[in-house]
């Protein structure tokens, strides 16, 4: 459902509408998928998984970020988040995107603030720092800036995206470093990602394989998908890989029976929790994932009290959607 995708896509990378949404704060169901916008909602959220065994990485949201002084406040946002879970004692770590830290207007600020960053982090006990991978035209500053920080600092990792055809290379780039593996989350061209479902799950699998049989830190699969999930257990038995080397994740709100199942059977698992008020390019980055999401929005939509406070840009977004989601099912029976 190609033109679902483009359309939520197109939603998400629209800064008139994050910025409408940041003021009016999360709603349209994205409060079911982002932990809240202040310090005691985030600790109340993180303490109650890890109280299921389960830990989480900690993504302040927030991508259009063009100024200095805006980059420098993700960075404080983010240090602030870092010692909240220091200082609770939780189990947790951070992810973060370099567009936040200032990379698309100056590369170098991005690299200082993030090794502030990791600096604070090996005082609140190593706590790791993941790179989340963006699109495609950032991936050359990401490795740049790995490049140079993973010498200095251990706790630093990043994120491999399998839709890409430069995948592979990535993961036999960086055995030593802590990697999160994911299907890919924006729209590429075809002469950089492979385009169908089919083409991407397989590569998907056949890159998390190889990375659990050659990797000499921790491998994150993360994903909702239960073939996958399935597949893998199997092969982590058949390997005999030992539990340490890596970890299941998924998206705060999504599939939360099956984390916690999978939590259950003795596997580590960590949940991804956004946290703040950017919630909105987030979210429609998931619609775009899957159109079904939109059930999340359809509930909340029905109560008055959210239409009267987000007025026109809800129910025009709501209903843009919803007219899409409904053409293209149509087109599918
Ligand atoms: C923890 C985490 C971190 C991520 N970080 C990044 C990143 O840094 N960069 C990036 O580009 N992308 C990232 N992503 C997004 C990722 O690339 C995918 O876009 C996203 O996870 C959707 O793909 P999927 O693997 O979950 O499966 P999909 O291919 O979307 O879904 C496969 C199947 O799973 C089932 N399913 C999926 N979701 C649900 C649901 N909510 N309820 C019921 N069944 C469901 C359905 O059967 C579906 O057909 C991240 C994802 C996760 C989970």
């Amino acid at each position: 459902m190609p033109i679902v995708k483009n359309f939520f896509i197109g939603l998400s990378n629209n800064s008139l509408l994050n910025n409408t949404a940041k003021e009016i704060g999360p709603m349209l169901g994205a409060n079911k998928v982002v932990a809240g916008n202040t310090i005691p909602a985030l600790v109340d959220t993180i303490e109650r998984l890890n109280n299921k065994g389960i830990t989480v990485t900690v993504d302040c949201l927030g991508e259009f970020v063009v100024t200095e002084g805006e980059a420098i406040r993700a960075k404080d946002q983010i240090l602030e988040v870092m010692y909240a879970i220091y200082n609770h004692n939780l189990d947790g770590h951070i992810s973060v995107k370099l567009s936040q830290l200032g990379s698309e207007f100056d590369i170098d600020l991005a690299y200082r603030n993030l090794r502030e960053i990791l600096l604070k982090a090996n005082e609140f006990n190593n706590m790791h720092i993941n790179i989340d991978t963006e699109k495609y035209n950032s991936l050359f500053d990401i490795t740049q800036v790995l490049d140079r920080l993973k010498g200095e600092f251990k706790n630093v990792g990043t994120v491999i995206q399998a839709y890409l055809y430069k995948a592979d290379a990535l993961v036999d780039k960086y055995p030593e470093l802590r990697l999160r593996m994911v299907k890919g989350a924006y729209k590429e061209a075809d002469t950089i990602a492979f385009q169908t479902k089919e083409e991407i799950d397989e590569n998907y699998i056949r890159l998390i394989e190889k990375r659990l049989l050659s990797a000499k830190n921790v491998t994150s699969i993360a994903t909702h998908d239960d073939r996958v999930i399935t597949h893998i257990k199997q092969f982590i038995k058949d390997n005999k890989i030992e539990r340490d080397r890596y970890e299941f994740q998924m998206l705060y709100g999504f599939r939360s029976d099956l984390a916690e199942t999978i939590a259950k059977e003795g596997n580590n698992f960590c949940i991804y929790v956004p946290y703040g008020d950017d919630w909105f390019s987030y979210f429609m980055r998931r619609l775009a994932e899957r159109p079904q999401n939109l059930n999340l929005m359809f509930k909340e939509i029905m109560k008055p009290k959210i239409l009267k406070k987000a007025g026109f840009v809800t129910i025009g977004i709501t209903a843009i959607g919803a007219t899409i989601a409904l053409v293209s099912r149509l087109f599918k029976k």
